[in-house]
C-alpha cells in the first residue's frame, strides 16, 4: 500500500530504538533493509529478526563519525543490491551538561555523530540516487531543532543544524527527483533518554505540557518516516512532520 515493494532501504542507527523500529515498518511494507550501526551483536541481531519476518535484511558496520566506515557501508550496499532507493539518518546521541561545563570531547563527539555523521551519509546516498536520478532521504531532527531546553548545547546545535542540512539538501536535490524531509520526534522512550525516564518528576514534568497526555511509541516515528520516504509523500521535500502528541504546537 505504501509503494515501498522491493525498495533498498539504509537505515543509519538501525540497531535499536527509534530506527530499529523504523527499519521492521519499511520491511512489513516489503523493503529490503541495510541496518548500520556500531554494535555488532545489536546490528546482528535486528537483520536477523527481520528476516524472520520474510524479507531480506543485513546488518553492516557503521560508524557515521569515520568516513572510511561510511564508505565501505555504502559500497557494500553497491554489492549487495546495485542501488540505494531511500536512507534515513538516525544514528544519534546525546550528552546533558550545563553550557558553561559543556566538557570538548562531548561536544566533538555529539557533533560528529548527529551531524557530520549526517553529512558523510547523505553525501554518500546523493551521489548514488543523482545518479538513479530517483531517491527519498529522512533525517531524523527533535523537538530543540525548534526550541530551546537545558543542558543540551551540543544536541541542539546539531539538530537545529539537521534540519537546516536537510533542507538545503532538499532544495538542491529536487531537480533530481531526490526528496529529502524530516521528522521530528517528541519524547519517545529508548536508550537515548533512559536516565530522563527514570526520573517521576520529569515524566510528570513533560506530560503535564504534552496535548495528549502520553509519549510517543517508537513504531510511530517509524510510520512518519515510512510516510515521507514512500510515493504517497511524492510532493512532499524540505518538509519537517514533528510526531510530537503536540507538544511543540504547545510552545
Ligand atoms: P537509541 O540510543 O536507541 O539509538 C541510537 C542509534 O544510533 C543506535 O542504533 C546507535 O547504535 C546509533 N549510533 C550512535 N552512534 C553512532 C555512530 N557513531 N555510528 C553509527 N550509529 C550510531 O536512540 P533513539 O532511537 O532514541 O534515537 C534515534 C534518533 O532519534 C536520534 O537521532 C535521536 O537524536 C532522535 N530523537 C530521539 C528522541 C527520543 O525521544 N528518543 C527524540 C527526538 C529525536 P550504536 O551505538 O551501536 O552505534
Amino acid at each position: 500500500m505504501l509503494g515501498l515493494e522491493n525498495k533498498i532501504v539504509a537505515i543509519a542507527g538501525g540497531s535499536r530504538g527509534i530506527g530499529r523500529a523504523t527499519a521492521e515498518r519499511f520491511a512489513q511494507a516489503g523493503a529490503s533493509v541495510v541496518i548500520g550501526s556500531r554494535t555488532e551483536t545489536e546490528f546482528t541481531e535486528a537483520a536477523d529478526s527481520i528476516r524472520k519476518m520474510g524479507t531480506t535484511a543485513l546488518g553492516l558496520p557503521l560508524d557515521v563519525t569515520s568516513k572510511e566506515s561510511v564508505q565501505q557501508f555504502f559500497n557494500r550496499i553497491d554489492q549487495e543490491f546495485g542501488r540505494l532507493d531511500v536512507l534515513v539518518y538516525c544514528s544519534g546521541m546525546n550528552r546533558r551538561v550545563p553550557a558553561e561545563a559543556y566538557p570538548e570531547d562531548a561536544w566533538d563527539q555529539v557533533l560528529s555523530t548527529n551531524l557530520k555523521g549526517a553529512y558523510l551519509c547523505c553525501q554518500e546516498a546523493g551521489q548514488r540516487m543523482i545518479q538513479q536520478k530517483d531517491g527519498a532521504i529522512v533525517t531524523i531532527t527533535s523537538m530543540t531543532s525548534h526550541i530551546a531546553t537545558p543542558n543540551q548545547s551540543a544536541y541542539a546545535a546539531t539538530k537545529g543544524g539537521l534540519l537546516q542540512y536537510t533542507k538545503v539538501l532538499a532544495v538542491e536535490w529536487g531537480k533530481h527527483n531526490i526528496r529529502v524531509n524530516a521528522v521530528s520526534p517528541g519524547y519517545i522512550e529508548t536508550a537515548l533518554n533512559a536516565n530522563n525516564f527514570r526520573n517521576e518528576t520529569f515524566r510528570n514534568n513533560v506530560l503535564n505540557q504534552m496535548p495528549m497526555g502520553r509519549f510517543g511509541g517508537t513504531e510511530e516515528i517509524a510510520n512518519a518516516a515510512c510516510f515521507l520516504a514512500s510515493p504517497m509523500a511524492s510532493y512532499i521535500t524540505g518538509a519537517c512532520l514533528p510526531v510530537d502528541g503536540g507538544f511543540l504546537a504547545g510552545h
